[in-house]
């Protein structure tokens, strides 16, 4: 597959039709153990769910074909696959960089989980490769790291990163839920290992959760798949069928989810409303540049900042219709949300704060001039 470029491999890869009655989708394969030919004698490999499951195996084919990856394993959540990376890799006494803007779900489990197990974490300032020279320590193994990050959209050029981790022998993990792997592929630019929130892009439409994590090369796999045999937060056969039946269109949804965010950007921005517009796509942004070279597309997730301030971007949260209130992302409708008081809730008052004036919008695939309107008329029911 790999000769094939990423719309096809996204289709095809792990996605064989059925052998038997040739049915162009492969089956459901809802069973929690497989019959043995004699003691030992596994058909396939398959033995018991835990240990793999056929519709699990397709979408690990799938994920590591979309990444540029080796191998990959499907997680029952995104943390779940973070949860296994981490303690499959990491021991007692280690320490881990973290970047400052990172998801607070990836905090909450290094500081509040792992931390009591003797893992250490210092967040820096990604941006800066003097901050993270600095920070390194001879414990320090993992820098972990989200571009585009969230909610501020912050860029940080990754093959930078990796020639500073890789220098001092550090591993680098990068969280490509935002981009996906149709706008972003960061084991081509070096990093070590890909993490994923499959909730998000890769499902697509609202209805799974699950995460993965994809190698760049066997070092780490049989470490983290022995995480996942032995403590089983494994993705279940109807979630893994449903993850990569959204893939299949991943490439052609990115598209128009970019496409509308370009829009909305462009139009945020003459809004005297909004004074600040945060998104990869304009000029404007902290990161354009460096996008440029990294992504092949800006996504679909862009933040606002009010001009009125925090009580307006409160209001402005629940003014809205099509852009529905709720947290998540990357499905085809369009989600708005309020970052300090749902998504960022945890670290309100911590140094992951985020500002108290902006809403962050997943921008779904509806038509994009519904999607102005329904902005448009939130913005005047905020001056009534
Ligand atoms: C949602 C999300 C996660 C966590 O994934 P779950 O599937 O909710 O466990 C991790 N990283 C990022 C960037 C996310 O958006």
């Amino acid at each position: 597959m790999s000769e094939h470029s990423f719309a096809t491999r996204a289709i095809h890869a792990g996605q064989a039709p059925d052998p038997i009655t040739g049915a162009i989708i492969p089956p459901i394969y809802q069973a929690s153990t497989h019959v043995q030919d004699g003691i030992g004698g596994f058909r396939e490999g398959f033995e018991y769910n835990r240990a793999g499951n056929p519709t699990r195996s397709s979408l690990e084919t799938q994920l590591a074909a979309l990444e540029g990856g080796v191998k990959a394993l499907s997680f029952a959540s995104g943390l779940a696959a973070e949860d296994a990376l981490l303690r499959g890799i990491l021991k007692p006494g280690d320490h881990v960089l973290l970047g400052n803007d990172v998801y607070g779900g990836t905090y909450r489990l290094l500081t509040k989980v792992l931390a009591p197990w003797g893992i250490e974490t210092t967040t820096v300032e990604l941006a800066d490769v003097d901050v993270i020279r600095a920070a390194i320590r001879p414990e320090t193994k993992i820098v972990w790291l989200e571009t585009p990050s969230n909610p501020l959209l912050k860029i940080v050029d990754i093959a930078q990163i990796v020639e500073v981790a890789h220098a001092a022998g550090l591993i680098v993990v990068v969280d490509n839920t935002f981009a996906s792997p149709a706008l972003q592929q960061p084991l081509a630019l070096g990093a070590d290992l890909v993490v994923h929130s499959t909730t998000k892009y890769l499902g697509g439409h609202s209805d799974v959760l699950g995460g993965a994590v994809v190698f760049g090369d066997d070092r780490y796999f049989d470490q983290v798949k022995f995480q996942q045999f032995a403590v089983g937060a494994v993705s279940a056969p109807l979630d893994a069928w449903l993850t990569t039946r959204g893939i299949k269109t991943l490439a052609v949804r990115m598209r128009q989810h970019s496409e509308n965010a370009q829009a909305i950007a462009e139009w945020a921005e003459s809004r005297p409303e909004f004074q600040d517009v945060f998104y990869p796509g304009l000029a404007s942004h902290q990161g354009h540049e460096i996008a440029m070279k990294q992504m092949s597309g800006f996504g679909g997730m862009l933040s606002l900042g009010l001009s009125a301030g925090a009580d307006a971007a409160r209001a402005f949260a629940e003014s809205t219709s099509l852009f529905q209130l709720a947290e998540s992302l990357g499905g085809v409708e369009s989600l708005i949300g309020y970052p300090p008081e749902m998504t960022h809730a945890s670290v309100r008052g911590t140094a992951l704060a985020v500002p108290e004036n902006i809403v962050r919008l997943s921008v779904g695939i509806e038509d994009v001039g519904d999607l102005i309107a329904d902005l448009e008329q939130g913005l005047d029911r905020l001056a009534r």
